[in-house]
């Protein structure tokens, strides 16, 4: 069972301050190396699409995945992936509004 959603709370103190995840559903998958668990977006990407820089390869123990480099490019067997932390509405808040409508007011004082 690797599917779930983000519900990881980010630590407090951190950029994200101790809020709880976004909710969005996410697919678990281990590093190489380090075994470490990485959360990645359920889409697919492209092959070609190198901002999806994660690649993951199916294992019956759950998928792998590795990061993507100019030296390893994709393999046979390997699909792009995104790390959830790229797009995750919590680590990535939206921009705030829109300076230059601001500055534009501003100027025409
Ligand atoms: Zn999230």
């Amino acid at each position: 069972m690797t599917r779930a959603t983000c519900d990881r709370v980010y630590p407090k103190g951190g950029p994200e301050g101790g809020v709880p995840g976004c909710g969005e559903p996410i697919e678990w998958a281990r590093t190489i190396p380090g075994q470490r668990r990485m959360p990645l977006d359920l889409d697919r990407y492209p092959d070609e699409d190198e901002r999806a820089n994660v690649a993951v390869m199916p294992h019956h123990t759950g998928p792998y995945c590795r990061v993507v480099t100019k030296d390893e490019p994709l393999r046979d067997g390997e699909r792009r992936r995104m790390p959830h932390f790229a797009t995750c509405p919590v680590l990535n808040p939206p921009p705030p509004p829109d300076l230059f409508t601001d500055t534009d007011h501003m100027m025409e004082r």
